[in-house]
């Protein structure tokens, strides 16, 4: 089974209105948050056609990625979904 396949099992609840992370204003994505665009492996970063980088948290795998490389410089705010929400694994 490739990976894609077994990351297709995963399934996902949305919290709607409430995502648990958020990237703060700014007019020039850092290098670092400019990375996330291609480093989250969920695909939840993109740039918006004004340059910004924008994030649907919906799908995040709660990696952890993003969080090491944006959190501390307060670029992005990164918190667990509430229980019951946010990705549900499927091991096996
Ligand atoms: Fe992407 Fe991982 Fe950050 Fe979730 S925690 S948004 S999967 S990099």
């Amino acid at each position: 089974l490739r990976v894609e396949d077994k990351l297709y099992q995963n399934r996902y609840v949305v919290d709607s209105g409430r995502p648990h992370i958020k990237v703060r204003p700014h007019k020039w994505p850092s290098a670092n948050l400019f990375a996330l665009t291609s480093v989250c492996p969920a695909k939840c970063y993109e740039l918006n056609d004004n340059g910004q980088v924008e994030i649907t948290a919906d799908g995040c795998m709660e990696c952890g990625t993003c969080r090491i490389l944006c959190e501390a410089s307060g670029e992005i705010e990164w918190n667990y979904p509430r229980g019951g929400y946010g990705v549900l694994f499927k091991f096996g």
